[in-house]
């Protein structure tokens, strides 16, 4: 199953690469109160939504996607978890960086734990990401992203991937420097998913994926998810050993090597297989 969100927060079924209106389903959420419970209030009654979708999209018209705004597939993330130095060849990259750059050497995911980027930042790939600090460098980071189905606290890794609902593609935008992660990385606009949800029936094997960025054209990362130091089981439990995962969740696995600066004016095409492509504009 795929779906996605788009223009006026409409959501959208895809099939065969066209987007049915199905946001009639959304009438069947309970009524929130306040305070909210924890989880994004879709993705927690996502199991029961689910099975409405096809009949709902039958009889409406297949909308092409290009066509669309394309909104982050998750609205509400509780939180965006996100995963440092998690390629072996990035990890050489940022260790020579940050020796040249910033005197300092860098650690490995084991002794930074994960990290934490402000909801706050979340964007889809219809709105631009704002790159309006033109003293510093700004740098894309493409990464799988997985979205929470299911609550769980200490989640063991062989049961990791029961707790995932899809997947989708993330960039986690960056400035470099000496600042906190948690400062650099969340900017508005900094966390970017789309360009759709993909259900993890979709995709039986995560570790399996080919994914890539350009920029105006011209490749600067490419790398299989085979390579992740952590993978999704391991980062699911990493996470989960510190706080509840609640649907919607988001967990970015992490970027490979190959990262580099953009500017107002560029364009970012990522791809990973199986899930798709995306095109994001750099707006200053
Ligand atoms: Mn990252």
């Amino acid at each position: 199953m795929r779906f996605c969100r788009f223009d006026d927060n409409r959501l959208g079924l895809i099939r065969a690469g066209l987007v049915h209106d199905i946001t009639e389903i959304l009438d069947h959420l309970p009524a929130l109160g306040w305070p909210a419970p924890p989880g994004d209030h879709f993705f927690n009654h996502l199991d029961r939504l689910a099975p409405l979708f096809e009949a709902a999209a039958d009889g409406k018209p297949g909308l092409d996607p290009a066509g669309l705004a394309l909104l982050s597939p998750v609205a509400n993330p509780g939180k965006i978890i996100a995963a440092p130095v998690n390629y072996a060849k990035h990890l050489d990259e940022s260790r020579k960086d940050r020796q040249i750059n910033f005197g300092n050497e860098i650690k490995t995911i084991y002794d930074y734990g994960l990290f934490l980027k402000a909801t706050s930042s979340l964007i889809g790939p219809s709105q631009p990401v704002i790159a309006d600090w033109p003293d510093r460098r700004i740098d894309h980071e493409v990464e799988l992203a997985l979205v929470i189905g299911k609550p769980g606290f200490r989640i063991a890794e062989e049961q990791a991937l029961d707790h995932v609902a899809g997947y989708m593609i993330g960039l986690d935008m960056t400035i470099r420097g000496t600042e906190d992660r948690s400062y650099r990385k969340s900017l508005d606009s900094f966390s970017v998913l789309g360009p759709h949800f993909v259900s993890a029936d979709e995709i039986p094997d995560p570790h399996r994926l080919e994914l890539k960025l350009s920029v105006n054209g011209e490749p600067r990362q490419q790398a299989n998810t085979a390579q992740l130091i952590l993978d999704c089981r391991a980062l699911i439990a990493y996470a989960s050993k510190a706080y509840t995962l609640w649907p919607g969740d988001v967990i970015m696995t992490g970027t490979p090597e190959g990262v580099g600066p953009v500017e107002p004016g560029d364009f970012i095409h990522a791809a990973i297989e199986q899930i798709g492509e995306m095109q994001v504009q750099i707006a200053g």
